[in-house]
């Protein structure tokens, strides 16, 4: 079942996750469906609470994708062992090393991309959907997408990990005028019979 996705400023996306203690049938159903609404909306990982489920828990699926802008050259060799799609529950980075920069975006501000800092190498504890304990060490683009959905467990998004005066220029265009992509997508609506010649519309950027 494909969920619906907060976006900022949804208050709800400012709240702490809770552990999750008890595993079975409800935490695999809720995984299936976080993992099949990431899919539909092209993004390569999903937190729970950017669905309004206050649980430590992501998914994360950053495989080279065709016409993609990240391509199998760019996976390093600790993340072509890791098979994705990954179901991350309880998660705690461990240990660290090093600095790296990604152009982020994120399915709960859409439209919107900016540099963020992260680190480079991470070995993380968590939890699987059965509730196995497990430790991934990884680096490239799949450490960073861990660390900006985890962000997403403490009520934090890559906006506020950029610049003051870049955070609050974006925060407040979005308060005043909302989402581009909303806008365009009610002006088709309207213009029901318009050419559709802008629907191949920017998809090479990754959305987490
Ligand atoms: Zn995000």
């Amino acid at each position: 079942m494909v969920l619906e996705i907060l976006k900022y400023p949804d208050p709800r996306l400012r709240e702490k996750s809770q552990t999750v203690t008890e595993f079975g049938p409800d935490v695999e159903k809720f995984a299936k469906d976080l993992i099949e609404t990431m899919y539909a909306e092209s993004g390569i990982g999903l937190a729970a609470p950017q669905v309004g489920k206050l649980w430590n828990m992501l998914v994360i699926d950053c495989r080279p994708k065709e016409n993609g802008r990240y391509s199998i050259e760019d996976m390093t060799e600790l993340e072509q062992e890791i098979d994705q799609p990954l179901v991350i529950i309880n998660p705690k980075i461990v240990a660290h090393k090093g600095k790296t920069t990604f152009d982020e975006g994120c399915l709960s501000v859409p439209s919107f991309f900016e540099t963020v800092e992260r680190h480079d190498y991470i070995e993380l504890e968590y939890q699987d959907v059965k509730g196995n304990k497990k430790i991934l060490k990884t680096d490239g683009l799949l450490a960073i997408v861990i660390q900006h959905e985890m962000d997403h467990l403490d009520g934090t998004l890559f906006i506020d990990r950029i610049s003051f005066v870049k955070s609050n220029k974006i925060k407040n265009q979005i308060k005043k005028g909302g989402y581009p992509e909303k806008k365009r997508r009610e002006a088709e609506l309207v213009e029901v019979d318009a050419p559709k010649a802008e629907k191949k519309a920017d998809k090479k950027r990754s959305r987490e």
